[in-house]
């Protein structure tokens, strides 16, 4: 049956945004994070373009998400690596060799090791704090005896001219030929366009994949993937006077006609779009009036009076701005799309 509400995926700009950022990581690999359900577009469809395109390195945050895509990697050329490691519970699926854990901690090393650890990916901390094993630990032969593809870092600030980046790629840079490792790898994708000297041997974009523009670099150079339309469900005439929504947080100053979408904040439009967001019929700009309710949004359609009940219309979803006037991250704006839109690749 067709859902109601639809996300609208351009085949050509994610792969055309994976071209750009493998041109921009120089003689590095590309590869593509694809975590969350690949940033909410789905995985799977993810997947399969940009290993088309030619992407050969995909990284994916647990288990239960490697699972869902391993008959998508099964060439031998492609890689899938696990960003949170292996887990106890983990080690029979870890063990069918379809994916490589991202070992963190000095426990998920022991553990991989034990049991006669085929080739891992090793996440050492460079200075963020949250997921990986000391610089300290590697030099103190941790890693020995492990058969290591990737050894990577992330970087905190990747989205800011801070110094902090620099002392991180250099933390990196001193672990060459330290492990034994096939390769390393440093960039999300911000830290693509902090030079050449961040891109090491492969670079792990996400965000920039889908049309988010973390560094002013990106802006004009990836292009929008996703975009949401909904139908309409009813239409109706608001009096001077009248207010609409939870809240009345819309008043008509003057006659306003206006058309109830089936969309709201469970689908990811967020709250934040309340009397900010809008949407578009033809180029036609149609405001969003009054509070986002968790099934429904109102829009002002005074410019289009032939639109009618059923109707299809585009929310405006141009991540950099709808981050501004929603209040959330582009990351949040793509992990939020919901369950109930079909996803549609153009
Ligand atoms: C999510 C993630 C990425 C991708 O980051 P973007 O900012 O979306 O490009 C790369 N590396 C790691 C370890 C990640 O967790």
């Amino acid at each position: 049956m067709t859902a109601p509400l639809r996300l609208s995926l351009d085949t050509n700009a994610l792969c055309d945004n994976w071209r750009a950022l493998d041109r921009l990581s120089g003689p590095a690999a590309c590869g593509a994070a694809v975590k969350a359900d690949g940033y909410g577009l789905g995985a799977r469809g993810v997947v399969e373009r940009l290993a088309q395109t030619g992407a050969r390195d995909f990284f994916v945050a647990n288990w239960n998400e490697a699972a869902a895509i391993a008959d998508l990697v099964n060439d031998p050329a492609i890689g899938l690596s696990v960003l949170h490691g292996v887990r106890a519970e983990d080690m029979p699926l870890a063990g069918q060799g379809f994916a490589r854990p991202v070992l963190s901690t000095c426990d998920q090393v022991q553990r991989w090791r034990s049991a006669g650890g085929g080739p891992c990916d090793v996440m050492v901390d460079t200075g963020m704090n949250r997921l990986g094993v000391s610089t300290e630990d590697v030099a103190q032969g941790l890693l020995k005896g492990i058969a290591i593809d990737t050894i990577m870092s992330h970087l905190a600030r990747a989205d800011e001219d801070v110094v902090a980046n620099a002392i991180q790629r250099d933390r990196m840079e001193a672990l060459r030929g330290m492990t034994g490792a096939r390769r390393m790898s440093l960039a999300n994708s911000a830290g693509i366009v902090l030079g050449a000297e961040y891109a090491f041997d492969l670079t792990r974009p996400g965000l920039a994949l889908y049309g988010g523009v973390p560094r002013d670099a990106l802006a004009g150079v990836v292009r929008q993937v996703v975009t949401p339309q909904a139908q309409i469900l009813q239409r109706r005439l608001l009096a001077a006077g009248d207010s609409i929504g939870y809240n009345a947080r819309y008043t008509a100053t003057q006659a306003v006609e206006v058309a109830i979408l089936n969309i709201g904040y469970a689908d990811g439009y967020w709250r934040g779009f309340s009397n900010s967001g809008h949407g578009s019929v033809g180029g036609a700009r149609l405001p969003v009036l009054g509070r986002v309710s968790m099934d429904l949004t109102a829009i002002s359609v005074d410019a289009l009076p032939t639109l009618a009940e059923g109707d299809w219309v585009t929310l405006d979803f141009a991540l950099p701005g709808a981050s501004a006037q929603s209040g959330m991250s582009q990351y949040e704006l793509l992990t939020g799309l919901g369950a109930r839109f079909d996803r549609i690749w153009s």
